[in-house]
Order: structure tokens, then C-alpha cells, then sequence
């Protein structure tokens, strides 16, 4: 897939034409804006073709889930990997602070002097980070590819539904069978993933929700239900077991909802048009009744609804990486109390730390380097290349950013 942008700048529908891009840009009737994902710009007029495209987010703290499809074809599919140094770093930043103060005896203390947690609307900076990631790897979609509709997962389940199943005017429309997913996962996240009989003693994985009261009777209502593990659950079928449960908490509210994820799709309806959420019960029950796998991208795939769409076979890994390496975030002292130098120049033999290059026609990134002029070479996700590659046997490719990107074939 090549992503094609016209003269002004726009996204246009992304081509799979290689003859005729390789054509244009050898007749320089276009020319290349980006290498990954593969972009060109036409410098020629052209009248645009529209067709709708949907953009399916997975948010998540850890991983995003990224897919973009029209009816027929998905057109870009990624999975982007947050940092989770955050918490860490200013942890250690804080304690190396802490004792240098106490080593001053002349310095006046601290008063006053710090950004108001308390004040509204104020998010830690792990949290603002994540959001802010969000917006960039959805931002960096828009440039490439005409998008007309956002879908985003907030949660996994619809509280208000739960609490007030005649209000819903979807319910209707949803059928009762999807309700009761919504209920299931609400109860899962209830009782913590967790066999509420056996607590995980019996080490199976696969989790079932029962109903306490047969559902004739009792109902799909939260408090009838239990999470209970498959071996639990089948034995108490076969009356060999009777079951030893404490009584259910009550509604733990809105909290669960992830302030990360609200706050995401709040920004989203700022910024774009026909932004929409959905839940996590409805992409589960959209994914397995298509047989479709369990990926991050998977997920996104099923949110963009689209699922009669060609799957694509390129995924997109994305990584955000710190931009400095800073001493203050370190805490490496030396016998005497001595620091410890910091470690590689920004510039090794003409390279930073993460610029992408190709070594033995292989992309790569470089995650290590010494002095000497020998590179450790790895794959976004860790595989690697070569340990000690010479600087010779490199070639630069794209000069290292805060978001790296990997295209990789399945
Ligand atoms: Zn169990």
C-alpha cells in the first residue's frame, strides 16, 4: 500500500499501483514525503475519489491498536507500544533531588512551589503522556489517509446500561444476546478475573460467568451472575461441587472507566469529526462470532466495524522512546559518592541511539553503541540483529524520533 497525498498536501485513497507510483515519481509527476509508511505527493491537479473510511482505535495504557478500513480493504493496520519508564524516572529523579537538598544545609525549603495537584483537570505525567500518544499516532493517520469516521473503545463494558437496562434505547436494537455480553464482562471485571470459588487454585485460565439462580428464574441481572473458572463451573454442574462464595460488591462506579481513555476520546471530539465510542463487550462478541484473532490490531479491526474488510498483511509497529537521557535520571553512584559519567555521546561515529538503519538489507534500529564505532542493532521489538555491527556495515535511514516505526510483514 502506498499513501498518496494530492498537491495541497491532502490525503488522497492510498494506491496499490506500484507500476504506476514508480512511473510518476520517475517522471516527477509526484514525489516521496515520507519512507515509512510509504508516502507520496502527486504535483499534479487530480479530482478526488471519496469513499468512507473508519478508523478503529483500541486505546489502551500499554498498546494501541490502530486499524483503518473501508467496506472492503483495510488500508493501514498498527500496534503502538506507550513507554512504561515514566513512573520510574521521576521517582528516581525525585529521590536524587531529595538527597541532594539534604547535602546543601544553606538551602531555604521548598514552599509553595509545586504545579497544584489537586488543581482540575491536572493528570500525572504517565497518564498525560499516554494521552498525548493517543492523539499523535491518531494525528499521523489523518495526514495519510482521508479519514471520515473515528470509532474508539472506552471501556469494556456500559455501566449506565447495567444500572439502568430500560433507559438504554439501543438495548433494542442490540437484541438481549448483546446485553448479556455487556453484563458478562461487567461481572468479570467485578470479581477481578478471578474464579470467585477457587481463587485460581484450580489454574485454569478460562473463565465462565454463572448464574447463581438459573437464568429462568434469576435473571442475567449483575447479582445473580459470578465469575467461576471452567473446572469450578463444570464440577458445581455435575453437583460435585458445592460453591463457597462471599457476597458480590456492590457497583464500583465510574472510576473503572480509565481516566486515560475518557479523557482520549474527549480530546478526539475536540480536534475531529464524527467521533464515536464504543465498548469492549461489543468488539469481543463482533470478534469471535467473525473467527477473527486476538491482537491488539485484531481489536481495532472489529471496532472500525468493517468486517467483511480485506485484512491487511503489513502492520505498522510503533514505539515511543524518551527523547533525552537525562543525569538527573540516574542514580548510579561510584564508591565516594562519586556519579558516574554519562555514559555515549549523542553522536556516535555520526549516530544517535534509535536512528533507524539497514544493515545487510535489513532495516533496524540501533539500540547500543560504543565509542568504537560498533552498533547494536535490534528490531523494534527486541530481536536481535547483530550485537556488534560496524559502523561501515551501516547505512543511516531515518534519524531517530520519539515515535519509531517498523513495517512488518505477516
Ligand atoms: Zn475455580
Amino acid at each position: 500500500m502506498v499513501y498518496v497525498l494530492n498537491k495541497d498536501g491532502k490525503p488522497l485513497i492510498p494506491t496499490n499501483r506500484h507500476g504506476k507510483v514508480k512511473h510518476l515519481l520517475k517522471e516527477g509527476k509526484a514525489k516521496v514525503v515520507k519512507r515509512t509508511p510509504f508516502t507520496i505527493q502527486l504535483l499534479y491537479s487530480t479530482t478526488e475519489f471519496v469513499q468512507p473510511i473508519t478508523l478503529g482505535v483500541d486505546a489502551g495504557s500499554k498498546i494501541i491498536g490502530l486499524s483503518a478500513t473501508t467496506e472492503d480493504e483495510e488500508l493501514f493496520s498498527s500496534e503502538v507500544v506507550l513507554r512504561n519508564d515514566i513512573v520510574e524516572l521521576l521517582s528516581t529523579k525525585r529521590q536524587n533531588r531529595r538527597t541532594r537538598r539534604n547535602r546543601l544545609r544553606y538551602r531555604k525549603p521548598r514552599f509553595l512551589n509545586r504545579v497544584k495537584a489537586k488543581n482540575k483537570g491536572w493528570l500525572a505525567p504517565s497518564i498525560r503522556h499516554k494521552i498525548d500518544s493517543h492523539l499523535k499516532v491518531i494525528a499521523n493517520i489523518y495526514k495519510i489517509l482521508p479519514i471520515s469516521n473515528l470509532i474508539i473503545e472506552t471501556a469494556s463494558f456500559d455501566i449506565q446500561k447495567i444500572k439502568n437496562p430500560q433507559i438504554s434505547g439501543t438495548d433494542y436494537q442490540e437484541g438481549e444476546q448483546l446485553g448479556f455480553w455487556n453484563v458478562r464482562e461487567y461481572v468479570m471485571w467485578r470479581d477481578g478475573h478471578e474464579c470467585q470459588h477457587c481463587h485460581g487454585k484450580s489454574k485454569d485460565n478460562v473463565l465462565n460467568v454463572h448464574h447463581k439462580i438459573s437464568r429462568k428464574t434469576g435473571g442475567d441481572s449483575p447479582g445473580n451472575l459470578v465469575t467461576l473458572c471452567e473446572t469450578c463451573h463444570s464440577l458445581h454442574h455435575q453437583g460435585k461441587l458445592t460453591l463457597k462464595i462471599t457476597k458480590n460488591k456492590s457497583y464500583r462506579d465510574a472510576a473503572f472507566m480509565g481516566i486515560m481513555r475518557w479523557a482520549v476520546y474527549n480530546k478526539l471530539k475536540e480536534i475531529y469529526p464524527n467521533v464515536t465510542m464504543t465498548y469492549g463487550y461489543i468488539t469481543k462478541n463482533n470478534r469471535i462470532t467473525n473467527g477473527i484473532e486476538k491482537t491488539h490490531t485484531a481489536d481495532a479491526f472489529c471496532i472500525a466495524g468493517n468486517l467483511k474488510a480485506k485484512r491487511s498483511s503489513v502492520i505498522y509497529l510503533q514505539a515511543f522512546k524518551r527523547r533525552h537521557n537525562r543525569q538527573i535520571h540516574k542514580a548510579n553512584f561510584l564508591k565516594g559518592g562519586k556519579k558516574k559519567l554519562n555514559q555515549s555521546p549523542y553522536m556516535v561515529k555520526g549516530f544517535r541511539l534509535f536512528d533507524k538503519v539497514l544493515f545487510q538489507e535489513q532495516e533496524c534500529f540501533i539500540f547500543g553503541r560504543r565509542a568504537t564505532g560498533y552498533f547494536d542493532l535490534r528490531k523494534l521489538d527486541g530481536t536481535v540483529i547483530h550485537k556488534s555491527a560496524s559502523v561501515k556495515s551501516i547505512k543511516l535511514l531515518e534519524k531517530k524520533s520519539t515515535l519509531l516505526i517498523e513495517r512488518q510483514v505477516a
